[in-house]
C-alpha cells in the first residue's frame, strides 16, 4: 500500500523535534550537529532569536493579501536586494524552481519583445540542477530527473560545466541566454576554474545573450561573499535566482534582474498567489539584516576555510574513505570511497547531519553561524566513521 505521504523521498527514519542554533534534537533527545542545514536553507541555524521575533510579529499582523495589492515587505526585501547588488527588479515566488522559471520566462519574453522571438534556447550545463518542475528537469536533461515525465520542454543545449570554448562552440542564432550555477551544487560540489564567469560575461556581450546565475544554492552568503559570482570582482549576471537561504526555513524564492533584461515583464507577465507573502518577507528581511551585518560574511569566508583546510587533512588520514575534499566557503563536499550514502547514514548514527550529491559525494552545508568549536566536533565525527569504515573495507 502507498504510504499516505507520497513516498518521492528516500528519508531517513528520524523526526526531529527540535532545534537550537547548529544544533537538531530528535524525538528520543537525541542532539544531531546539522551540517545538512535543510539543504543549504537554515543559513542561521534553528530558533534564532531574530528570525522568530520577525515571523510571530508579522504573523500577529497580517499572513496573507495577496499580489493584488502592495505588499511593504516585498519592496523592503526588494531594495535591499537591489543595493546590495546588480539588479534592477525583483521577483517573489515561492521556492527555487519557481525563481528559476521566472529567469526563463524573463529571458524569453526580452527577446520576444525585442523583435527576435526566435532567440529562445538557453544554454546550461552537465550536472547542473535547477529545480523539479518540468523547465528545469528539461534544462537538465539527467535521465534520473526527466525519465518518465516528457514530453520535455524545447530550448535547451548542455555543455559541459566549466568551459567557456564549449559555451562558445554551442551558440547558435537561436541562443537567448547561458545559464550556471556559479559552484554546482547537487551535481557534487564543483567549483569552476577560476575566470570562468568572466568568461561566460564576456561570451555573453560579445552576442548580445544573457547571462543568468543560479544561486539558489549559492547565494545568501553560504561561500562567504552575498552572491558566489562576487568572489570573480565585477562580474554580474542579467538575471539570478534565489531562494534555499534567504528564508533562512521559510519557504521564498526571488528572481532578480537588470531593468534591460526585464524590461518586457509588465502587469500580467507573470504571477504567484503566495509570492511574497507578508510572512515570508518578514523573514527574508531579517535574514538579510543579519547576514550584511558589518564582519558577518568575512566570518563565514574564514570558518570555511578553516573547514576546507580541515576538510584536506582529514582526506589524507582516511584515503580508503575519502578520496577528494572540494568545494569554498560553507559548501563543501567529500567525495567517496563508499557510497555517499552508507557514509551519510554513518555519519547520522555518529550525530553528524551530511547530504548527499551526485558524484559520491557527501555535502557539508552547515548554518553559517558555526565557530570553531562546530568544525572541531564535526571533524572529530567524521575521523571516528572514516576510522570505522576503513576498518569494514579492510575486513571484506
Ligand atoms: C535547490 C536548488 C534548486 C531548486 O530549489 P527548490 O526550492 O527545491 O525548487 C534549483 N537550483 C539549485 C542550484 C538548487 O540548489
Amino acid at each position: 500500500m502507498i504510504s499516505a505521504v507520497m513516498p518521492t523521498y528516500a528519508r531517513a527514519d528520524v523526526v526531529f523535534e527540535r532545534g537550537e542554533g547548529a544544533y537538531l534534537f530528535d524525538s528520543a533527545g537525541r542532539r544531531y550537529l546539522d551540517f545538512a542545514s535543510g539543504v543549504a536553507v537554515t543559513a542561521f541555524g534553528h530558533a534564532h532569536p531574530r528570525l522568530i521575533a520577525a515571523l510571530t510579529e508579522q504573523a500577529r499582523k497580517v499572513w496573507h493579501t495577496s499580489n493584488l495589492f502592495r505588499v511593504a515587505g516585498q519592496e523592503r526585501v526588494a531594495a535591499r536586494l537591489i543595493s546590495e547588488s546588480f539588479a534592477d527588479t525583483v521577483f517573489f515566488c515561492n521556492s527555487g524552481t519557481e525563481a528559476w522559471e521566472c529567469g526563463l520566462k524573463v529571458i524569453r519574453r526580452h527577446f520576444y519583445d525585442a523583435g527576435h522571438p526566435e532567440r529562445n534556447r538557453v544554454i546550461t550545463c552537465g550536472a547542473g540542477f535547477h529545480g523539479r518542475t518540468l523547465a528545469p528537469i528539461s534544462a537538465a536533461k539527467q535521465e534520473k530527473l526527466t525519465k518518465g515525465f516528457g514530453p520535455l520542454l524545447d530550448g535547451f543545449d548542455q555543455v559541459p560545466f566549466g568551459d567557456p570554448d564549449a559555451v562558445r562552440a554551442a551558440i547558435t542564432p537561436e541562443t537567448a541566454a547561458i545559464c550556471v550555477e556559479p559552484v554546482q551544487g547537487e551535481g557534487g560540489i564543483h567549483v569552476p576554474p577560476a575566470g570562468y564567469l568572466r568568461a561566460l560575461r564576456s561570451i555573453a556581450d560579445d552576442h548580445g545573450l544573457l547571462l543568468f546565475f543560479d544561486e539558489i544554492q549559492t547565494g545568501i552568503g553560504r561561500i562567504g561573499t552575498l552572491f558566489a559570482h562576487q568572489r570573480e570582482q565585477g562580474v554580474t549576471p542579467d538575471v539570478m535566482c534565489l531562494a534555499k537561504g534567504l528564508g533562512g526555513g521559510f519557504p521564498v524564492g526571488a528572481c532578480l534582474a537588470t531593468e534591460r533584461a526585464a524590461a518586457a515583464m509588465v502587469a500580467g507577465s507573470h504571477g504567484s498567489t503566495f509570492g511574497g507573502n507578508p510572512l515570508a518577507m518578514a523573514v527574508a528581511d531579517a535574514v538579510l539584516e543579519l547576514v550584511l551585518e558589518p564582519g558577518f560574511l568575512d566570518g563565514v569566508a574564514a570558518i570555511g576555510e578553516r573547514l576546507g583546510a580541515q576538510l584536506e587533512s582529514l582526506i589524507e588520514r582516511h584515503p580508503a574513505v575519502f578520496t577528494e575534499a572540494r568545494g569554498v566557503g560553507l559548501m563543501r563536499g567529500l567525495k567517496c570511497q563508499p557510497t555517499n550514502t552508507t557514509v551519510i547514514d554513518a555519519l547520522r548514527r555518529e550525530g553528524l547531519l551530511a547530504v548527499g550529491a551526485a558524484d559520491n559525494v557527501v555535502r557539508l552545508l552547515p548554518p553559517l553561524i558555526i565557530g570553531e568549536s562546530e568544525v572541531r566536533e564535526a571533524i572529530a565525527i567524521l575521523d571516528h566513521v572514516a576510522t570505522d569504515l576503513a576498518k569494514i573495507g579492510a575486513a571484506s
